[in-house]
């Protein structure tokens, strides 16, 4: 549950406070954060054995591509209906149209989810379309209602893979989506990226750029906005002009903690864009 002594909740609290730029964001993050904790199974395993999952990761490809992934309906309806709900109360415009939509079963959220997986946009705005929805606002309610079964694949498929340098991509092992941060962890400070989506944590070789591989270190830099906490920076990269955050953290975080570090240092994106740089697979 969530209250005023949970760590998350405080954080959330501390950042509308310190940014009422980012208001907003924080209310309908800390309004899903529960929902999403509580949230019953959508979605069936994906079982791949660990010869199959080490097959995909040794070609290139996230796992749970071309994996045919499974939604209940009952439980995806339940779970869009309570983030709508949820979205609904913390004033986000447009949501009460598509939560009177699902209550009226004339969107079908098993299917939504089915091809929002997939990175299908058009189709979610189609369907958005043709109940005069606004097609941005659904596609990112259906992101939201994806998270809790992709962190359930990412907790089945993670123990089945040995890296060893077979992963070297900026985009995730197991969802595809572009890396949210980076994180040192630990004493070492060891680097890991970080899938905000799903929560998968893959090795990362330092002095190195995670979008084109470049190893030359005169054209790498760092960029340290002033007067900020010095356990979080940007690294760019003069070769593609990629740029990543950078965060110290002495034990990994929880996908939701993820989510709050993505939130909390937009500053840095806005810091790196202001300087020419870019994310490229975002
Ligand atoms: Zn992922
Ligand atoms: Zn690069």
């Amino acid at each position: 549950m969530t209250g005023p002594d949970d760590p998350l909740e405080r954080r959330l609290l501390a950042l509308a406070k310190e940014r009422p730029d980012l208001r907003e964001a924080v209310e309908a993050y800390r309004v899903t954060l529960p929902v999403l904790r509580d949230a019953a199974p959508i979605a069936a395993p994906v079982a791949l054995d660990g010869k199959q999952v080490r097959e995909k990761i040794s070609r290139g490809e996230p796992v749970l591509g071309g994996c045919t992934l499974r939604f209940d309906r009952r439980a995806s309806r339940e779970l869009m209906l309570r983030l709508a709900r949820g979205l609904f109360g913390a004033g986000v415009k447009g949501m009460s149209r598509i939560r009177r939509a699902l209550e009226e079963d004339r969107l079908v959220p098993a299917e939504l989810l089915r091809h929002a997986v997939k990175g299908n946009y058009p189709f979610v705005a189609k369907r958005a379309e043709a109940q005069v929805l606004a097609p941005a606002l659904l596609w990112t309610l259906a992101q939201y209602a994806l998270k809790p079964a992709l962190r359930s694949w990412c907790r089945e498929i993670a123990p089945l893979v040995r890296f060893a340098g077979a992963w070297e991509r900026s985009d995730c092992y197991v969802c595809g989506a572009p890396a949210s941060l980076c994180e040192l962890q630990g004493n070492e400070q060891a680097g890991h990226l970080r899938c905000g989506q799903c929560g998968a944590d893959w090795p990362t070789r330092r002095l190195r750029c995670i979008y084109c591989g470049n190893e030359d270190t005169e054209s790498l830099g760092v960029l340290y906005p002033e007067g900020r906490r010095d356990s979080v920076r940007v690294e760019v990269c003069d070769a593609c002009r990629g740029y990543f955050k950078v965060i110290a953290t002495f034990a990994p975080s929880s996908p939701e903690e993820l989510a709050i570090e993505d939130l909390s240092t937009l500053y840095l994106d806005g810091y790196a864009q202001g300087r020419g740089y870019r994310r490229p697979t975002a």
